[in-house]
């Protein structure tokens, strides 16, 4: 049997990049993927798809992260559709970048809402759904630490909430035996990260030589989500390819 077997998973924001690319690796590990998106409907349909030729089990649900009953619903479709929820992956995201002089308050509000509320959110929502054994995973940025170049801090302050999130977390819920972690990958190429501008000032501080694939925090988040991962809570993993060395 697969490493998730019998298991539920709903990811946020799986139609592109990194959340499509857990989609893939919980599916192979085979646990049921419910999974939310904004605005790529169509990738969504054509990754459901792929899955379920495959032989998987899967829910694409349109479900706009800034929107806290969207939220809350999609958590609820996944639960009464397959009896319950036993991981959670809050991977949608968005960057806005911009210096302080020029960055608007409703870009700062979107920031919040999406990468911030919406992972408290959809926890909360979750908790009713959730057993022992349970996995909350965020994926939070390297900018949660660190951030290497102007333009990134509202960004960084959204990453760095859900770490701090996180460590709170795990003491809330050790006691439930659920286990709360953040990952924090590096330069990543996904569509966030296409502009080659931002791509050229990252390369040279990679010490692996080059940006990181989808598939490689896929790695993680599967060992995260699996019940090898059972001592590891409130840790914000980073997987960055030696960015941050
Ligand atoms: P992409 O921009 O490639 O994909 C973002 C995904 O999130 C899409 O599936 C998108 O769906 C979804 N999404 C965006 N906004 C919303 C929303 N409001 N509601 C629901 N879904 C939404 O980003 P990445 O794959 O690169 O990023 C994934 C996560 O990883 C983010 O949290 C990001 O901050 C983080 N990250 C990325 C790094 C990188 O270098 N790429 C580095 C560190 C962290 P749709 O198109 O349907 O809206």
């Amino acid at each position: 049997s697969r490493p998730l077997s019998n298991k539920v998973a709903l990811v946020t924001g799986g139609s592109r990049g990194i959340g499509a690319a857990i989609v893939r690796r919980l599916s192979h590990d085979g646990a049921v993927v419910a999974f939310t998106y904004a605005a790529s409907e169509d990738k969504a349909n054509v990754l459901a798809a792929e899955i379920k030729a495959a032989g998987g089990v899967v829910l694409p649900i349109k479900a706009d992260s800034a929107d806290i009953a969207a939220v809350q619903q999609a958590v609820a479709l996944t639960a009464e559709t397959y009896g319950g929820i036993d991981i959670l992956v809050n991977n949608a995201g968005i960057l806005k970048r911009g210096t302080i002089d020029e960055f608007s308050l409703s870009d700062f509000d979107q920031m919040v809402a999406v990468n911030q509320r919406a992972v408290f959110v959809a926890i909360q929502a979750v908790l009713s759904h959730m057993h022992e054994g349970g996995r909350i995973i965020t994926i939070g940025s390297v900018t949660g630490d660190r951030i290497g170049f102007p333009g990134a801090s509202v960004y960084g302050m959204t990453k760095a909430a859900v770490a701090s999130l996180t460590r709170g977390l795990a003491r809330d819920l050790g006691p439930r035996g659920i286990t709360v972690n953040t990952i924090q990958p590096g330069p990543i190429e996904t569509d966030m990260n296409s502009d080659e501008n931002s791509r050229a000032m990252v390369r040279p501080l990679m010490a692996l030589g080059r940006m990181g694939k989808d598939s490689e925090i896929a790695s993680l988040a599967a060992y995260l989500a699996s019940p090898e991962s059972s001592f590891v809570t409130g840790s914000a993993l980073t997987i960055d390819g030696g960015y941050l060395a």
